[in-house]
């Protein structure tokens, strides 16, 4: 007779329950800072500057579902793990629910929805059919096996099976995910269908129905809003200085094309730590370093520096691109570039915008900067619903035509109602949802 394997489950400290995330307060043990409750103030500022019914704006506003499972994982050494998992969908107005999925240590529902809420706002700034949403995990996938990922993701997707699909949910990479956990998801999914279903997900390998230009997509959208910033602001980017926080995949690429068009990077840091060159970091050899050692410290010819320090380096241009939280009122002050492209989401709180209003920082927001992702994410989506692909050129053109009018326009709003390029670009987001939600009715 076969031996039953016998089943123990634990909670690891990795699986611990955070509800709220700060990076302040890991240093300081001070200011826990809500994510959801940024953007609701974030809202809440662009809303008031328009004439919309209270009631109504309440509807547009909340996540209209959360969804949370506890997943029991087999780990490698036969134990099971559980991992606790979420998906928010924000809001289905403009189409189906659209946002990446995250896999960390510090992972909470709080910010799960208001990554969500940010998406719905993203996707209209960017005008394409396509509501918010966002799903996370608790874990900590650098300590986990290829194996413990697939199978953790299988479960995600098996437990939560019927929230998602091309037309009602498509989710995507973000921090800790990426080509391979996107396979598995739609593996998955098409297991339950019987049938290959690749617009269930983007950002997945290209030889499986992946878009061409889809890995690059968030840095070279950054890079369009920061060249068009300067453009604006007459700044010269064969003169310009800039550092950058956060090394991945937003990091890398926004520096990356920002340095082809001139730019020199003296500061980068990553989770491991900062380094300097005041001549200009070598980026190209940098990416290579970090591909090879997993981070960007004792990269040849640079001083390393503390990891704080790039947020407050004089430079012209500063990309945020790791997580939320990283400019509060606490060090907004010492900031001191003149253009801050949010690579990350959420970078900034409200009341660290209001100093770096007051210190002529010319901030370009979240929902604006890093929507090149989400734009080709769409492409992927409409090239696996034709099931005709684009050459990357075409992509890269098609990016173009959706991310500089997405800048103008919300600098247009901006201009004309005299405030920041946040409001401007919420102002612009809720009046495309709501212009929906009329057509649409409210049914109760
Ligand atoms: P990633 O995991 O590829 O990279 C994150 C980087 O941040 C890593 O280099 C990591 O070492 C670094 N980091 C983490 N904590 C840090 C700290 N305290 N100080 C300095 N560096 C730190 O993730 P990513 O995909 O590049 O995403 C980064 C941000 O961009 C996230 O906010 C994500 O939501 C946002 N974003 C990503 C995409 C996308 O397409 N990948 C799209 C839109 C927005």
């Amino acid at each position: 007779m076969r031996k039953s394997r016998k089943i123990t489950i634990k909670k690891s400290k990795k699986t611990k329950i955070r509800h709220r995330r700060s990076m302040v307060s890991r240093k300081t043990g001070t200011i826990p800072i809500s994510v959801f409750d940024n953007v609701m103030k974030q809202f809440d500022a662009a809303a008031k500057k328009l004439q919309i019914d209270q009631s109504v704006l309440e509807f547009i506003k909340m996540p209209r579902r959360s969804t949370i499972v506890n997943l029991p994982v087999r780990m490698d050494d036969g134990t099971y793990q559980m991992f606790r998992a979420y998906r928010v969908q924000h809001s289905i107005a403009r189409g189906p629910a659209k946002g990446g999925i995250r896999y960390h240590p510090d992972v909470t529902l709080d910010e799960i929805q208001a990554l969500a809420s940010w998406m719905t706002w993203k996707c209209a700034v960017v005008n394409i059919p396509f509501g918010g949403g966002k799903g996370g995990v608790i874990c900590d996938p650098h300590e986990m096996s290829e194996g413990e990922l697939e199978r953790l993701t299988r479960r995600y997707v098996a437990d939560m099976i019927d929230l998602f699909g091309p037309d009602d949910d498509v989710p995507a990479p973000d921090v800790g995910t990426g080509p391979q956990i996107m396979a598995w998801f739609m593996d998955t999914f098409a297991m339950r269908e019987n049938r290959s279903v690749p617009a269930v997900v983007t950002g997945k390998p290209i030889k499986m129905g992946g878009s061409r230009g889809r890995v690059e997509a968030t840095g070279r959208g950054v890079m369009i809003c920061t060249r068009e910033a300067a453009k604006h602001l007459k700044l010269n980017l064969k003169s310009a200085t800039a550092a950058v926080q956060g090394f991945g995949n937003v990091g890398s690429v926004s520096a990356k094309l920002l340095h082809e068009l001139g730019v020199k990077f003296t500061h980068v840091s990553d989770e491991y730590g900062a380094i300097f060159n005041a001549k200009g970091i070598d980026i190209e050899g940098l990416v290579k370093h970090r591909e090879k050692t997993k981070s960007i410290v004792k990269f040849p010819g640079c001083k390393r520096v503390k990891r704080e320090s790039v947020l407050f380096a004089k430079v012209d241009i500063l990309i945020p691109a790791a997580l939320e939280n990283q400019i509060t009122e606490i060090n907004a002050g010492q900031v001191r570039c003149r253009i801050l492209a949010e690579g990350a989401n959420g970078p900034v709180t409200p009341e660290a915008d209001k100093i770096l209003k007051k210190n002529k920082v010319f901030v370009i927001p979240d929902i604006l900067c890093n929507a090149g992702g989400v734009t080709v994410s769409y492409f992927e989506w409409v090239q696996n619903k034709i099931g005709y692909f684009w050459t990357e050129e075409e992509v890269n053109r098609r990016l173009e035509e959706k991310m500089v009018p997405a800048f103008e326009d919300v600098l247009k709003v901006s201009l004309e109602n005299k405030t920041q390029l946040r409001i401007g670009a919420f102002m612009l987001a809720i009046s495309r949802v709501m212009e929906v939600v009329k057509l649409r009715g409210i049914y109760s």
